[in-house]
């Protein structure tokens, strides 16, 4: 979102300058590395049930391909902005960099509420968006996913769109597909399980546990309702969740398989029973140990950054904590495991994916979620060794790595022409 003088793009780019600095990065290859190498914005015309025609903005961004070819989601929401885009394509290129995974960063959008569209429009739209962004898509190219407001339906029409381009069947074409369709058995909770194990894994380092820690999560989504129940199976005791229309809080714990029957029946968790409201403000602010922002960017800001109880955060929305409320976390001790490391079991899980789908050959859940068990840990283990090595905070090491990494493969390969 590019609202109240908050820019996603800026946010990115003033995370990369100080790490660029630390690495003493070639100027040139810095300003490849801050400069997205494509982007395609295009307009997205659809008939609405009445017959009208409406037309929203849609944008595919594509950072780097220094790693190769590039993945990330696609979301829907009324305030995507290119920024916005431009700032989750950078991101995804860091986050595949640091679990170690053979992808540049990308990432798409359409400015739209989706809510606001019955199937059929929601229908219609998506393949117009996917066949206008089909010139530079592809299993060789550039991969979507999920994404805030997009799902496994989502990414089967687009799929279909693609193929229908081509005139056969491109399986590899996204990830987090339908099961039938060729997607991965665990990919569907793939985000929240990388947060479960990194945050169980990393918190003893810093004298903490899940068992029996109060946590709160924000954004009773894909990423949000998965972890809470995960984070709660690890015995921690969820006290607070929210979604866009607002938060509950029970200090005892919140019965966590009723809660997701509430959201599945009603759409929100806010009539939950047995639980008092609290604003989305309020959450952040909540008496616990552990928050999981899973929401959207900039939700902690130096507004409200001084005023969080929880000693560990694990970000599994893309973005959520400011640049200054980092410097002010950072000073207060509090423990933050960086959205390019905390949620990266999603596109981790997608690169599974990707390689059953051009294999046409499919592995089981519990092999799914033995690799991720191990990428995830392998890429927890390298951020925290770095974060002891040069004496910094977990994102600083975790961009150490990944911009390195980047950085490297781009001097290896050598500018064209
Ligand atoms: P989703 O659409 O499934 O869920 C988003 C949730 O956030 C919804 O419950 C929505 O009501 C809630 N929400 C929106 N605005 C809010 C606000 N102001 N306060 C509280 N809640 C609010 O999306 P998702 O896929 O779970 O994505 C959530 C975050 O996780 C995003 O930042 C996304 O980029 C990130 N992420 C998702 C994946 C994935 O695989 N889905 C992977 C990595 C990162």
């Amino acid at each position: 979102m590019t609202t109240n003088g908050y820019n996603p793009y800026q946010h990115a780019i003033s995370q990369l300058e100080p790490v660029a600095a630390r690495l003493g990065l070639d100027p040139g290859i810095h300003a490849m590395l801050r400069t997205p190498r494509r982007e395609l914005s295009v307009a997205v015309p659809f008939k609405r049930d009445d017959g009208t025609i409406e037309v929203v903005r849609g944008h595919r961004v594509q950072h780097n391909i220094a790693l190769g070819p590039t993945k990330g989601g696609i979301r829907y929401h009324q305030d995507v902005t290119l920024d916005e885009v431009r700032a989750l394509s950078m991101w995804m290129t860091w986050k595949c960099a640091v679990a170690n995974l053979p992808f540049g960063g990308a990432k798409g959008g359409v400015t739209i509420d989706p809510k606001k569209l019955s199937l059929g429009e929601l229908e219609r739209m998506t393949r117009r968006y996917a066949s206008e962004i089909s010139a530079i898509i592809g299993p060789n190219q550039d991969i979507p996913a999920p994404d805030v407001n997009t799902n496994a339906q989502v990414m089967a029409w687009i799929m279909d769109t693609y193929s229908m381009t081509r005139g056969t069947t491109v399986r590899g074409v996204v990830t987090g597909k339908p099961i039938d369709l060729g997607g991965s058995l665990g990919r569907n909770e793939a985000t929240a399980r990388g947060v479960a194990i990194l945050v169980r894994h990393m918190a003893p380092a810093y004298g903490m546990s899940v068992d029996n820690a109060k946590i709160a999560v924000q954004g009773y989504g894909n990423a949000g309702a998965i972890a809470s129940t995960l984070l709660a199976d690890l015995g921690g005791t969820i006290v607070a969740v929210s979604d866009s229309q607002g938060g509950i809080y029970n200090a005892k714990g919140l019965d966590i398989p009723a809660l997701r029957e509430h959201k599945r029946r009603e759409g929100t968790v806010t009539s939950f029973p047995e639980a008092e409201p609290v604003s989305n403000e309020e959450l952040l602010e909540i008496d616990c140990d552990i928050l999981v922002p899973a929401a959207l960017e900039n939700q902690i800001h130096a507004g409200n950054a001084g005023r969080i109880k929880a000693r560990l955060i694990a970000e599994a929305a893309n973005g959520p904590l400011s640049p200054e409320a980092d410097k002010i976390l950072f000073e207060r001790d509090v423990i933050v495991i960086p959205d390019i490391l905390a949620n990266a079991g999603g596109v981790i899980v997608s690169y599974f994916e990707w390689v059953q789908s051009l294999q046409e050959y499919f592995w089981t859940e519990q092999e799914v979620i033995d690799r991720l068990q191990s990428k995830a840990l392998e890429a927890g283990e390298a951020v925290m060794a770095m974060a002891k090595q040069e004496q910094c905070d977990l994102r600083t090491a975790a961009y150490l790595i990944a911009v390195r990494r980047v950085a490297t493969a781009t001097t290896e390969r050598g500018l064209f022409p």
